[in-house]
């Protein structure tokens, strides 16, 4: 059965969709098979792998009302070994429409359950929101990973996603495990960054990756031609990152 790690922070512009698709493609080019579930209506994480909403046919939301086509959502990328499973705008409503279903937080998780057996690793990235979409993600998961950006209010929130995570551990989901906290958009030059690193490191002594994605322009400009950064430029500073992020996933055990 795949890891299954939910990329999460109800903040939005911390990292997310560029670390669980930069993630997803450091670990496809390390040969472990992954699947990248993309769960957020704006759909960045999908066209950021070159899979645009409107030229697909399936997508999460599709199969919200059609799970027995869950395979045919599945979709290749460049790297032989991911595999994308794209969202669209209309997973706005999947909100709202799940609210009075029955088992409403684990739809997800018969997701993963299916295509779970044909991957080393699954990710999901979130929307900026703490709603039904994000506590289905965390119903699904094994694993947490929290990407924070190293600024002055960057701990504030994360109180509110850890009440979140024991609350999912303890009604919906005991098999939840905090992966780790990853430091994004990092610029060793910036004091207050410096100060911020200190910080979290402290608030997470077992809990924090060493490795810390830099503010590095490839990172950025990488999406808007539909690639991760391993696929843009393997050399840049952000690919290196990426590559070091999941070696230390591929090592940790969470707990
Ligand atoms: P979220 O999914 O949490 O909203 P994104 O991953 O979309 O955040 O990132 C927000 C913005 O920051 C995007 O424009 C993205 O390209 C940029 N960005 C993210 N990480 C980096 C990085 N390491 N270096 C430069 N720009 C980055
Ligand atoms: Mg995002």
């Amino acid at each position: 059965m795949a890891r299954c790690i939910v990329v999460a922070n109800q903040k939005g512009g911390v990292g997310k969709t560029t670390t669980a698709v930069n993630l997803a493609a450091a670990l496809a080019v390390m040969e472990k098979k992954t699947l990248l579930i993309d769960c957020d209506p704006q759909a960045n994480a999908s066209s950021g792998l070159g899979i645009y909403p409107e030229s697909v046919a399936e997508n999460l939301y599709s199969i919200l009302y059609e799970p027995e086509k869950v395979w045919d959502a599945v979709y290749d990328t460049s790297l032989p070994y991911l595999n994308v499973l794209p969202s669209t705008s209309d997973l706005v409503a999947a909100d709202i429409e799940l609210v009075d279903k029955q088992g409403r937080e684990n739809f997800l998780r018969k997701v993963v359950a299916e295509l779970g057996e044909k991957y080393d690793f699954i990710l999901l990235d979130c929307p900026p929101s703490l709603g039904l979409v994000t506590l289905n993600a965390l119903c699904a998961a094994t694993e947490l990973l929290v990407p924070l950006q190293c600024e002055y209010y960057a701990l504030e929130g994360v109180a509110q996603l850890l009440k979140t995570f024991e609350l999912v551990r303890k009604r919906f989901n005991t098999g939840l495990h905090l992966l780790g906290v990853v430091m994004t958009m990092y610029d060793g030059r910036n004091k207050l960054n410096r100060h911020v690193k200190r910080e979290i490191r402290k608030c997470f002594p077992k809990h924090h990756f060493e490795t810390l994605i830099p503010r590095n322009v490839r990172v950025s400009e990488a999406p808007s031609h539909g690639q991760s950064v391993i696929d843009y430029d393997v050399k840049s500073k952000g690919a290196e990152a990426y590559l070091g992020l999941a070696k230390e996933v591929l090592c940790r055990v969470p707990v």
